[in-house]
């Protein structure tokens, strides 16, 4: 019987409803608090693959999963005139399963996870940590409102910029591994007429990439991504001045890049941010853990943050229903699930690789090598990547039914 009853969750994002959905289940009390004003659905599309689909099965998820499915049929990649260069399946580039992984809008996703949880759990929107005090046998918690109160345990599920993470474990710099890239994401109107697809473009170092997350839908999500070694400061917080480097990053470039730039230029959802991951020595810290992003981000290139998320969340959940106290809890947490991230986070050169290749015999290489592929796209392995379904689940099988705290 654990040591632990109420709990608050930083984050109502992939990991923070999932371990909300999962805590509740073993019969703890949760709280979570979100600083958006709302969960909102649609954004760009993430996949789920390997373990996350058997923790996906185990909430009773998959009908909902194959319902917002995307069904992407291809990857087209293209060169500077807008013609064909090579057009394979997406799960040549993923590394992912056809049959059965998903892909969906992350934003869709959130809201599964929050749909599932919100008659059941305390959830508290517009509103942040903004004190933490670990007093050894609760954490005392001061939230942006003005409100107070103690938790038995505080868990920062709030991506890879986490508040918890700063105030409990220090700056975010000493956590992060950036990966050498900059990326810009927003929506633009589907002029191309796009359906189901992704169409890119590559020069050396540079990817400019749309994605159709349905049957021609009126917007398609675009991703600008390009080499930058160097760290930002804080000036590169500024929206202007990250357009600015993106577009300067992709001038001259062909294909339609000047309506892309254009696009971002106006777009009402911009996002920017160095491509990093986010590696740490130990989750957890007294009574505040991490889980998610906030703890072992692998960043867009490895495609498996969704999917790190929902099996991180399903584990340190088990561990907190079996486990006496939260320190063994934390501990067995790290301990089983480190394996599973380092390997994961190490298909992240693979990813990089085939999606943004940084010299111009690279991208010649991979372009031929997707060409052989274009002629036997039904070729496709039918196991994805080891690293996806690494985790062993079996060991908290029984526990739904058979534990229920007082
Ligand atoms: C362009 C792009 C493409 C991607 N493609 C894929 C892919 O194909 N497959 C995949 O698996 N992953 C992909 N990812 C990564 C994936 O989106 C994340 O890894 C995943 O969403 C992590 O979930 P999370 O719950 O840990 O964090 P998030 O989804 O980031 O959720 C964090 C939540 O915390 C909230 N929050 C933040 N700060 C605070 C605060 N101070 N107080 C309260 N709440 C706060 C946020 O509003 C948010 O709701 C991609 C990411 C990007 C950017």
């Amino acid at each position: 019987m654990s040591n632990v009853r109420y709990v608050l969750i930083s984050g109502a994002g992939i990991a923070g409803s999932a371990l909300a959905y999962w805590l509740h289940r073993y019969g703890f009390g949760v709280t979570v608090v979100e600083q958006a004003d709302s969960i909102r659905e649609g954004g760009y599309p993430v996949d789920l693959r390997g373990s996350a689909m058997d923790v996906a099965e185990r909430m009773g998820i998959l009908p909902d999963l194959r319902q917002a499915h995307i069904h992407s049929a291809r990857a087209s990649f293209v060169d500077e005139e807008g013609e064909k260069v090579a057009s394979v399946a997406p799960e040549w580039i993923t590394g992912g399963v056809r049959g059965h992984d998903v892909e969906l809008p992350r934003g869709t996703l959130a809201a599964l996870l929050y749909s599932i949880t919100r008659d059941d759990i305390d959830y508290r929107f517009n509103d942040s940590v903004i004190e933490l005090i670990d007093e050894g046998d609760e954490v005392s918690v001061a939230f942006k409102s003005g409100a107070r109160k103690s938790f038995d345990l505080v868990i920062g599920a709030d991506g890879i910029h986490s508040n918890i993470r700063r105030l409990a474990f220090g700056p975010e710099d000493w956590f992060t591994r950036p990966i050498g890239f900059c990326y810009a994401g927003f929506s633009m109107r589907n002029t191309r007429g796009l359906s189901r697809e992704a169409v890119c473009y590559n020069v050396p170092g540079r990817m400019a990439a749309l994605y159709a997350a349905g049957h021609q839908p009126a917007e398609v999500f675009a991703l600008l991504a390009f080499a930058h070694p160097y760290l930002l400061g804080e000036r590169g917080r500024e929206p202007s001045f990250q357009k600015d480097l993106t577009a300067h990053a992709f001038a001259g470039a062909g294909w339609i890049l000047p309506e892309l730039i254009e696009a971002m230029r106006v777009s009402k959802d911009f996002y920017f941010d160095v491509v990093q991951q986010i590696r740490m020595p130990r989750w957890t810290r007294g009574r505040v853990g991490l889980v998610g992003d906030a703890a072992y981000a692998p960043s867009f290139l490895t495609g498996q943050g969704s999917s790190l998320a929902l099996v991180g969340a399903y584990i340190l959940a088990g561990e907190l229903a079996m486990n006496a106290s939260h320190e063994q809890a934390f501990a067995a947490y790290q301990l089983k699930l480190y394996p599973f991230v380092e390997m994961n986070q190490a298909t992240v050169e693979q990813g990089r690789s085939g999606m943004i290749p940084v010299t111009l015999e690279q991208l010649r290489e991979r372009n031929s090598a997707m060409c052989c592929e274009t002629a036997s796209t039904e070729a496709l392995p039918s196991r994805g990547r080891p690293a996806h379904a690494a985790m062993d689940l079996s060991e908290y099988d029984h526990l739904a039914s058979a534990i229920s705290l007082p």
